[in-house]
């Protein structure tokens, strides 16, 4: 099954449901970013929180940063989402790997930190983007996100997000996202009952490993409150905005004096994406080029 995300409603449109499955843009993360267990469940869930994020909003060009910065021994993940269905993401430390957690799972709290920040960009595309902070609760990142969307958009929600990886790559990932939309928000009783259905679900990833595919888990979660999933399922990937080109000007933007250092001692360049793990190499013939350019640039200018 390819990685999609579907839309619904339930309950006269007093709640918003969107679900996501990332399992491959998440395995492709990992070989990328060659992540251990416990970094790769940690990615693969602010992944899935950074599209489930990005999925409300309006504007096309809409995208969605999501940066977590803990205490713990994974140090920082970044995540960049876009309403378009693409997303990206790093971590700082990719190889660290932890012993599970008492329940025998990843022990993503521990990696990320129960102490830090979880900062949120907010972008439509048209510049003036707008950010928020809100304090680490949990270390799980999708208890963290959830906590973000109540104190800090004020919309009633229960996020879960999962992954399942191991020796074979990841078999599973994605997650849910429920919300009480505005004209619902004075209505306890359905806050209540979303959030007690949601602590009975024993995690999103056991669901899919049992075969269930997103329509099939909303319909079990709401199907009795009036739910209507939307036709369109959106196709979601790992894509990232880095070419050959962008690097060649990054690597001018070092002038002339480090260019031809480059050259001298090095042979060339060699550039690794930071948000995509890509490795780029120019030549010395490239660097060159680049030199040209500069001088030529310098020329006009006088
Ligand atoms: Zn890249």
């Amino acid at each position: 099954m390819f990685d999609r995300l579907i839309r619904a409603t339930a309950a006269d449109g007093g709640i918003r449901a969107v679900g996501v499955i990332t399992t491959h843009l998440t395995e492709e993360a990992r070989q990328r970013h060659k992540l251990s267990y416990v970094a790769t469940a940690a990615l693969g869930q602010a992944m899935s929180s950074g599209l489930l994020l990005a999925s409300n909003m309006k504007q096309k060009r809409s995208r969605v940063n999501i940066r977590i910065r803990g205490e713990g021994p994974l140090g920082g993940i970044f995540v960049d989402a876009g309403l378009d269905g693409t997303v990206r993401g790093y971590v700082d430390n990719p190889g660290i790997e932890l012993p599970p957690n008492a329940e025998g799972n990843l022990d993503v709290s521990s990696a990320v930190g129960k102490y830090g920040y979880l900062h949120v960009m907010r972008d439509v595309g048209y510049g003036d983007p707008h950010y928020s902070t809100v304090e680490l609760v949990s270390g799980e990142v999708g208890v963290d996100v959830a906590n973000y969307l109540v104190t800090s958009e004020q919309t009633p929600s229960a996020l879960l997000v999962g992954v399942f990886v191991d020796s074979e790559g990841v078999s599973a990932s994605g997650g849910l996202l429920l919300q009480v939309l505005p004209k619902a928000t004075r209505d306890e009783t359905l806050i209540k009952l979303l959030e007690s259905r949601v602590s009975k679900l024993s995690g999103f990833t056991p669901l899919l490993r049992a075969g269930k595919n997103l329509s099939e888990i909303l319909e079990e979660l709401l199907g009795d409150l009036g739910l209507v999933i939307f036709p369109k399922t959106q196709m979601v990937r790992f894509n990232c905005k880095c070419s050959f080109p962008r690097v060649l000007g990054a690597l001018k933007l070092l002038g002339e004096a480090e260019l031809k250092d480059m050259i001298e001692k090095d042979s060339g360049a060699e550039a690794t994406c930071q948000f995509c793990g890509e490795v780029y190499q120019a030549s010395e013939e490239e660097l060159a080029q680049l030199i040209e350019d500069l001088r030529s640039e310098s020329r006009l200018q006088h």
